[in-house]
């Protein structure tokens, strides 16, 4: 064995050691289009997510945890595939669990792999978690859900939320200070920050945008429509139904009144279930994939 057969052994050895739960890999097209492009985003779901909110429409994978077990070296595989299927990005989703873990693949994925990696997080990642990503992640894609802690609590979040995802922006920005596109227009490094608008929140998304041109007012920010409500809310006072065409307008309009430049919208009557990946089918091609 010579020594690049023994450092290969035991790379392998090291990325076998460790678990990770996936619920689907897959090409995606409702990201976006910076993201999509014309074949569509990699996307990798890993189950389990640190918030729990109710509204969620993953909830299958981010609250049940259905999933497959995979290990750092079959997480590698799952890259290749999709690089194999054509995808514009390795768009990893609700990775932040996962974080620490992810850090030795990752850097072995920089080595040979072709694609922009992007952290598709809740946005309430520690810095510290961040920090030891730098390098391995190209595009950061997190979420900023509240600036009021009070709904951030009542909706499941960390009563900190804010701060944390005010935390984890300023170091993302650090780490990415421009954005870079490629001549497609495909973000391969930088920041885009999402916010889903919610129903009957405006204030908290008035105060998201101000939080977000606070860090930086030529940061990308997606103002998402396309909440709806799913069966566990069906009761809810306030979750129990879509947006409205004014909670929308009115969400880009504190856009605007905060000073943000850049950014994508969403046609209000977006809100369909079309954007949630159908996971019992997904779980099964995984498990063809991986041989199993
Ligand atoms: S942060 Fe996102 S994935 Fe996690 S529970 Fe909330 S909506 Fe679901």
């Amino acid at each position: 064995m010579d020594g690049r057969q023994t450092e290969n052994t035991l790379r392998s050895a090291a990325l076998t050691d460790i678990t990770f739960r996936v619920a689907r890999i897959g090409l995606h097209f409702y990201e976006e289009p910076c993201f999509s492009g014309e074949n569509g985003s990699g996307t990798v779901f890993f189950s389990g997510c640190d918030m729990r909110c109710p509204f969620c429409q993953n909830s299958e994978i981010s609250h049940d945890g259905q999933g497959v077990n995979v290990n750092g070296e079959e997480l590698l595989r799952l890259f290749s595939e999709l690089e194999k299927q054509g995808a514009e990005n390795l768009n990893l989703v609700t990775p932040t669990p996962w974080g620490k873990r992810l850090i030795p693949v990752l850097k072995e994925y920089k080595k040979h792999g072709k694609l922009p990696v992007v952290w598709n997080s809740n946005g309430a990642d520690d810095p510290g978690l961040l920090r030891g990503l730098e390098g391995a992640v190209d595009v950061w894609l997190p979420d900023f859900k509240y600036s009021d802690a009070a709904l951030a609590a009542e909706y499941g979040a960390p009563t900190d939320y804010p701060d944390r995802a005010r935390a984890a922006l300023r170091e993302m920005r650090i780490q990415c200070p421009t954005d870079v596109f490629d001549s497609r227009g495909m973000m391969t490094r930088g920041v885009c920050v999402r916010h889903l608008v919610l129903p009957g929140a405006t204030k908290n998304t008035e105060g998201v945008m101000r939080e977000i041109a606070a860090v930086d007012k030529e940061m990308y920010v997606s103002v998402m429509a396309q909440y709806f409500p799913t069966p566990r809310v069906a009761e809810h006072p306030l979750l129990s139904r879509r947006i409205t065409a004014e909670e929308y307008d009115r969400a880009v309009d504190a856009f605007f009144a905060a000073g943000l430049k850049n950014g994508f919208s969403q046609e209000p009557d977006s809100a369909t279930e079309e954007y949630v990946p159908d996971f019992t089918d997904s779980i099964r091609t995984l498990k063809r994939l991986l041989g199993r």
